[in-house]
């Protein structure tokens, strides 16, 4: 089963992509992790890339595409995928349908958490790594700032995902426990 997980920075889906690998033996693909791995390797595209993130700016089609392309390709792979971070535009989206087409593939189910955005500003302002340091893109100036851009481009997609009655919402302010468990009935169901 393939999934794709929607919503604004800070919405919990990559907490709720974490859960469904544990339980469900799928694999998260969150286009921001492997980013932040190429920043953090300094290879080419992260050299490419580390400004435009660090401003909360897009990083364009091309790279995002390539990589999710290889990424999809991998045997571990198989047992099917969670989508965190992308689509994130309505071209990524157009883009993704046709490429999961080529390869026999298919969304099963369109899932979006649904936050306030003050409670947004202070999750992400507020979020740290295990080892205490910070996403550079986590400060508040920051994080209005690419609420800002999930408005205006991200947000758009949700009626090309709702047109084909794909779109599921789910109530990202309950507790973490009952999240997943809405999220649970909706792969059910999808399953079923
Ligand atoms: P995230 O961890 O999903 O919040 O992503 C962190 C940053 O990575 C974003 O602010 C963008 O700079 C970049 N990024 C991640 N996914 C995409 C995408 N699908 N398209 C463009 N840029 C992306």
């Amino acid at each position: 089963m393939n999934i794709i997980l929607l919503g604004p920075p800070g919405a919990g889906k990559g907490t709720q992509a974490k859960r469904l690998e544990a339980s469900r033996g799928m694999k998260q693909i969150s286009t921001g992790d492997m980013l932040r791995a190429e920043v953090k390797a300094q290879s080419p595209i992260g050299l490419q890339v580390k400004e435009l993130m660090e401003k909360g700016h897009f990083v364009p089609d091309p790279i995002i595409v390539q990589m999710i392309e290889n990424r999809i390709a991998q045997p571990d792979c198989a047992g099917g995928v969670i989508l965190d971070g992308f689509p994130r535009t309505e071209s990524q989206a157009e883009i993704l349908d046709s490429m999961l087409k080529e390869q026999n593939l298919k969304i099963d189910a369109v899932i979006l958490l649904e936050v306030e955005e003050e409670a947004l500003v202070k999750r992400l302002s507020e979020r740290q790594h295990e080892d205490g340091s910070r996403r550079a893109d986590d400060q508040p100036d920051v994080v209005r700032s690419r609420l800002d851009v999930y408005r205006k481009q991200t947000a758009p997609i949700l009626p090309y995902y709702e047109q084909h009655g794909r779109l599921k919402r789910v109530d990202g302010m309950q507790d973490v426990e009952l999240v997943g468990k809405a999220i649970d009935a909706i792969l059910d169901q999808a399953a079923s």
